[in-house]
């Protein structure tokens, strides 16, 4: 979302986390986070988000591919519109859309992020069916899934009630123009968050063009609020951001217990294909990686958190084999912060900015202590992922 959640006195939005930091956190952060994270504690507003650290190239572990922007057929009337992304392609926020063509209307599967990339989606998917959207679901509340919405200017916007709520609050807050983002938005587009208009919090299924499409409700999970799209007939998953595969997780809404027994839970369902929120198509055994990134994950933070070590200090220690060549590494840092609260007791809902960012002032001072700088992560990207994308 573009401003996330409610926010108690220690949950504060990405502005307040910004101002709050530019008083308490400037000392520290202006040695460490450099010129990024210095601009965007400025008061001349934020600077440009500097782009996703690449990933630590491994020789002993595999390299996540390259794929490409494409609407892809999975099966009769069944599309997947895979966004493109690989190593060193700046796009591990941009997420996957689906579409289901009936006879009358097509059904999509999010939204996007944005005006450019729901365009593409929207005219691919014309032209593959002739036909407009008349229904949209969107599998949670993150803005690279519920921000197109203003776009499907046809369809009926159907979500669990929490994704509904979140988006409700985000709109009162959300920009009459859209900010330039290259590959997202011209920066003079006018901009409006339409929450969802139905919401259903269990199973709800659709008969269209021959498919059966049973939605069925996953979380808590990624969030509180988590759908996923699933097609006996033809055994493929649309996964929203219950599935993450080559990209690190982001875990800012998620309780990653339960997220890893959802995709347990999933591995003993008849399904051949996945279709992630991010990343390429893949099955079983990439959502099965994803949940492995969590638990060596676990294994290693938990060590640390029982030696009473900060989550900024355990972050910059742990390394995570073959899970380090993923895309997103700094996702790491809220990951860990997210396995601490769990086990703190102290999660909710919601995104705690001021622990993430403090854990990220922290962690990078131990790499800088390392003379370590090409492995600091910029304030500006951990302050961009407020905005999960
Ligand atoms: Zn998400």
């Amino acid at each position: 979302m573009e401003e996330p959640n409610n926010f108690r006195l220690s949950r504060l939005s990405r502005r307040e986390a910004i101002q709050a930091g530019a008083g308490a956190l400037l000392g520290s952060a202006a040695i460490l986070a450099g010129a990024g994270g210095l601009a965007e504690l400025s008061a001349q507003g934020p600077a440009p988000v500097q782009p996703t650290p690449p990933p630590a190239t491994d020789p002993n572990y595999p390299m996540p591919p390259v794929w490409n922007r494409e609407l892809r057929q999975l099966a009769p009337n069944v599309y997947a519109y895979v966004q493109g992304g690989g190593p060193g392609i700046s796009a591990a926020g941009v997420s996957n859309p689906g579409m289901i063509a009936g006879s009358d209307y097509l059904l999509a599967i999010d939204a996007t992020q944005g005006p450019i990339p729901a365009a593409a989606f929207i005219a691919a998917s014309k032209q593959a069916t002739g036909r407009d959207f008349g229904r949209l679901v969107n599998t949670h509340h993150h803005g690279d899934h519920v921000n197109g919405n203003q776009f499907f200017t046809h369809a009926e916007i159907l979500s669990h009630p929490y994704c509904r709520d979140e988006c409700v609050k985000a709109a009162a807050t959300t920009p009459k123009v859209w900010d330039k983002i290259p590959g997202v938005a011209e920066g003079t587009e006018p901009r409006k968050l339409v929450p969802p208009s139905v919401t259903f919090k269990d199973d709800l299924t659709y008969f269209i063009g021959g498919t059966e499409v049973q939605f069925k409700f996953a979380g808590p999970a990624h969030t509180w609020g988590d759908m996923m799209a699933y097609l006996p007939q033809y055994k493929i998953l649309f996964a929203g951001d219950i599935g993450f595969f080559w990209v690190a997780p982001y875990a800012n809404n998620s309780f990653i217990t339960k997220w890893i027994e959802t995709c347990d839970k999933i591995a003993g369902w008849d399904v051949d294909v996945i279709v992630p929120g991010h990343g390429p198509i893949g099955g079983k055994k990439e959502l099965a990686e994803m949940a492995n990134y969590f638990r060596v994950l676990g294994v290693e933070a938990r060590k640390r958190y029982d030696a009473k070590m900060t989550p900024g200090a355990a972050a910059a220690e742990i390394r995570l084999g073959r899970f380090d060549n993923w895309i997103g590494p700094e996702r790491l840092i809220m990951d860990v912060v997210r396995w601490y609260e769990e086990w703190d007791s102290t999660l909710t809902p919601d995104y705690n900015a001021m622990a993430v960012r403090e854990a990220t002032i922290e962690y990078n001072q131990v790499k800088a202590g390392q003379k370590k700088m090409g492995e600091t992560i910029p304030l500006s990207r951990m302050e961009a992922l407020a905005d999960p994308c």
